[in-house]
């Protein structure tokens, strides 16, 4: 299981979760890997702490926010937005071709 951190040229931030990093690839040639909050299949794959050279680093003493105030807002706001989208997917069902009815 490959957990990555993606973005969109919107600049939403979302965890996509892929078989391998092949299969990244794959689903992003073919167009099936999309922005959950507008849709775009423009994504980019960010760089994950796992992927980063930090063999050589030290604990630091104290982790100090390192997102302006302005990304942490927005960042917040996608976070309850993204909660509300599960929680309606969640408690509702989707009747088809029963809607009318
Ligand atoms: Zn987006």
């Amino acid at each position: 299981m490959l957990v990555v951190d993606l973005h969109c040229e919107q600049g939403h931030l979302f965890e996509g979760w892929f078989a391998s990093a092949d299969d990244l690839a794959s689903q992003q040639a073919r167009g099936l890997v999309s922005c959950p909050v507008c849709g775009v299949r423009e994504v980019v794959r960010r760089p994950s702490a796992p992927r980063l050279n930090v063999s050589h680093a030290v604990e630091p003493q104290a982790a100090p926010s390192v997102a302006p105030s302005g990304a942490r807002d927005a960042q917040a706001l996608q976070a309850r937005y993204l909660q509300a989208v599960r929680q309606v997917l969640t408690s509702t069902e989707d009747v088809g071709e029963r809607f009318v009815d």
